[in-house]
């Protein structure tokens, strides 16, 4: 199956499967508040949206930026990465359970949760419907540079992937390599340039 599906509700007819049971209740709940005119569901999709693409991966992509300008920071978050964000203020929601890891010129690293869907929401937001799918987290740990090559990330054989299982006490952080050519950009324009795949590693931040 092909983990990387963006449609609406993470399935399309092709897919078999039923979405899962907590989906439909949600779905049931949300057409129930609708009818009832409680709630409008353009509203509910805009809540939606700033958490999974707006709030959530900016504070990531900030504390990106900041490593990529400032060797001491990276320094820091290399090292203990919880102790940085609660320097900055940042607690709650897998804030404390933090752990990032670098990628280097041989070494890429992808996050998955092969048990569920751990992940740092504190710094991400949350996270995307294919990260919670059965598809990627049964074949990241087993084809990773196949999987990767999905999302339209063709590694080189001679880099190392690292893939990094994550608990409800380890969550990690990818620290992307700062894209080559960018050596002008400040901290803000670095930091629009690392998106929440980046940070999960299926992506690579793009000039
Ligand atoms: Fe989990």
């Amino acid at each position: 199956m092909h983990v990387h599906d963006h449609s609406p509700g993470g399935g399309s007819a092709s897919h078999s499967l039923l979405p899962s049971e907590p989906a439909l209740r949600v779905k049931a709940i949300e057409t129930l508040l609708v009818e009832k005119g409680l709630i409008d569901s353009a509203a509910v999709d805009a809540i939606v949206d700033q958490f999974e693409n707006k709030i959530g991966p900016k504070i990531g992509a900030g504390i990106v930026a900041k490593a990529w300008t400032d060797p001491g920071f990276k320094q820091a978050l290399l090292e203990d990465a919880a102790k940085v964000l609660a320097d900055l203020g940042i607690s709650g929601l897998g804030a404390e359970q933090v752990i990032a890891v670098e990628n280097t010129e041989t070494i890429h690293n992808v996050v998955v949760c092969t048990l569920c869907s751990c992940y740092p929401w504190a710094i991400l937001g949350l996270p995307p419907g294919w990260y919670k799918s059965d598809a990627y987290r049964s074949r990241v740990v087993r084809e990773p540079r196949k999987v990767l090559a999905e999302f339209g990330l063709e590694l080189p054989e001679e880099i190392e992937i690292r893939v990094w299982d994550s608990t409800s006490e380890m969550r990690y952080l990818v620290l992307p390599r700062r894209p080559k050519g960018s050596d002008r950009l400040n901290e803000t324009q670095l930091a629009a340039l690392v998106t929440r795949d980046c940070m999960i590693g299926t992506a690579l931040p793009r000039l």
